[in-house]
């Protein structure tokens, strides 16, 4: 029974975020959504928002489970009993940032692995922050975000 965790801000779910935590799904028995309740950046949503908004975009994934944590990421999978971390990597600007985490992360937990999947083509070119810049100019993200999303930012930024 292999417990992971995929741990982010969020700031909302988007099609991407899903399409890993779908991948995940095929390969370990749970996965868990860990939503990081204060991350060194500007928030959209309160954690309970980006919680709820989670919980409804994966009904239709039996094996995702969503939570959140605002301890040290490894103290959270330790107490999941957890022994992996899931992320996901677009393109090379991702490389850094998260070898940097995963070699932290190894080093403050050896027994826990970091097992990055690639994003798809399809999901390699968007971010939360480029959901959030052009639903705040009005454009349309449904292509790029669930639907409980879609009529959060509407909620957000008024319908145009
Ligand atoms: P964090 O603030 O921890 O980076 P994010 O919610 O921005 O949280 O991202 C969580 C993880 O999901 C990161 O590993 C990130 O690279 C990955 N990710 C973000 N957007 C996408 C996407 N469109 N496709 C695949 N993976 C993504």
């Amino acid at each position: 029974m292999t417990i992971a965790v995929y741990p982010g801000s969020f700031d909302p779910v988007t099609n991407g975020h899903l399409d890993i935590a779908a991948r995940a799904s095929r390969i370990f028995d749970t996965v868990i959504m860990a939503v990081f309740d204060r991350p060194n950046k500007q928030l959209l949503f309160s954690t309970e928002e980006r919680v709820a908004l989670l919980r409804e975009s994966t009904r239709h994934l039996p094996r995702v489970r969503v939570d959140t944590y605002s301890t040290l990421t490894v103290d959270y999978v330790r107490s999941v009993g957890g022994s992996v971390i899931v992320r996901g990597m677009r393109a090379v600007g991702d490389f850094e940032a998260e070898f940097q985490l995963a070699q932290i992360n190894q080093t403050l937990a050896p027994d826990i692995d970091i097992v990055l999947f690639m994003a798809s083509h399809r999901y390699t070119f968007f971010s939360s922050s480029t959901v959030r810049e052009i639903a705040s100019l009005g454009g349309d993200v449904s292509w790029l975000v669930p639907g409980p999303v879609v009529e959060a930012l509407k909620r957000v930024y008024g319908r145009r």
